[in-house]
């Protein structure tokens, strides 16, 4: 457990009294029921609980790719959840990063252009084709970052599962989020390559000050963490740093 101590400001991205049921035939399963979860600028906060918890929901809440029934998602102070589907799309773009278990890198495209994707997405085509030389320089960069220069011209079914999420953490990068949400990062790797995994995120946030949200079910991963706070029954309980140390 990294001990550093956080000013406590507005924090950067924060979910509060998050409510989020599925319906099951008639009956309404309720899944999260008032969790709440803040980031402060530049921490790295893990978050841990059993399969079915409510993780990835909670995730996807904050991250604005799911809405709450009840509750808020609140960016630097301002609510964010209710705003119309073009400002949740712009900021979905704009603000967050999302890395996933699986990876979900387009098969047919090499890593160089997976990662240049969202912003070739982003520009209109003419946009694009204008700035294509700079968007590349960029993508090359990245991929250098996470150590994956010798690979830029292998699809994905060439890599390892390390590589593919390095590649896919490289291609969050691209867009320059300010809050990364990863969702069982290392949850398909060996712990080796997990770690290698873990060691890249934590070198980001401490280098970039990129702000990192992660999930897991893993103590030993959530444990490197600035700090974990535990889902269960669809609530939050958080640990203090001498429990979970
Ligand atoms: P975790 O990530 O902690 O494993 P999830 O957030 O994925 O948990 O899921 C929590 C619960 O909500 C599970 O019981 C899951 O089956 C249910 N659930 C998740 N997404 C949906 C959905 N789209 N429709 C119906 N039920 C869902
Ligand atoms: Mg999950």
């Amino acid at each position: 457990m990294r001990n550093e101590i956080l000013t406590m400001n507005t924090p950067l991205i924060s979910a509060q009294a998050i409510e989020k049921s599925y319906a099951k035939g008639q009956m309404k399963v309720p899944v999260l029921r008032g969790a709440g979860l803040t980031a402060q600028r530049g921490e790295l906060v893990s978050v841990i609980g059993q399969s079915g918890s409510g993780k990835s929901t909670l995730l996807h809440v904050m991250g604005l790719l799911d809405s709450p029934d009840n509750g808020e998602v609140m960016l630097d102070g301002r609510r964010i959840d209710n705003l119309s589907p073009a400002a949740r799309d712009q900021l979905r773009n704009h603000v967050f990063g999302f890395i996933f278990q699986f990876y979900h890198l387009l098969p047919e495209l090499t890593l160089l252009e997976n990662v240049m994707a969202p912003l070739m997405i982003r520009h209109s085509f003419l946009g694009f084709w204008r700035q294509r030389k700079q968007v590349r320089t960029q993508a090359q960069e990245i991929l250098q970052q996470v150590g994956l220069d010798h690979r830029m011209k292998h699809r994905p079914s060439e890599l390892s599962g390390g590589e593919m999420q390095r590649g896919a953490i490289a291609r969050a990068l691209i867009a320059k989020p300010e809050i990364l949400l990863a969702d069982e990062p290392t949850g398909n790797l060996d712990a080796s390559t997990g770690r290698e995994i873990m060691d890249t995120l934590i070198r980001l946030n401490e280098d970039s000050k990129l702000t990192i949200v992660m999930v897991t079910h893993d103590e030993a991963v959530a444990q490197q963490a600035h700090r974990i706070v535990r889902l269960a029954e669809g609530r939050i309980a958080t640990l203090g740093h001498e429990e979970a140390a």
